[in-house]
């Protein structure tokens, strides 16, 4: 499989992981999860981001589109913090 650089999963080929993610996205309390709107403003932010490749954030090894959904979260890079 060809590695998509800059993308997310959704927009790769790796429907299998998408629908993992997808699955665990469902199970995060509402209480837990971030704002849809901040949800998005993230995955904007990964996707101008050298550090994801195929869905995942190099610095921390997660899937951007979960670690993304969570409220407390926040992007891995000590050096350069995007959100
Ligand atoms: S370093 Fe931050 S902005 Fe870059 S892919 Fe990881 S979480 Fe996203």
């Amino acid at each position: 499989m060809e590695e998509c650089k800059r993308c997310l999963l959704l927009e790769s080929a790796r429907e299998d992981v998408f629908a993992s993610v997808q699955e665990h996205l469902q199970k995060i309390p509402e209480s837990k999860k971030a704002p849809e709107a901040l949800y998005r403003q993230r995955l904007a932010l990964c996707l101008e981001c050298e550090h994801l490749v195929s869905g995942t954030c190099l610095k921390c090894g997660c899937y951007v589109e979960l670690r993304a959904a969570f409220w407390g979260q926040k992007c891995p890079d000590a050096k350069q913090k995007k959100w």
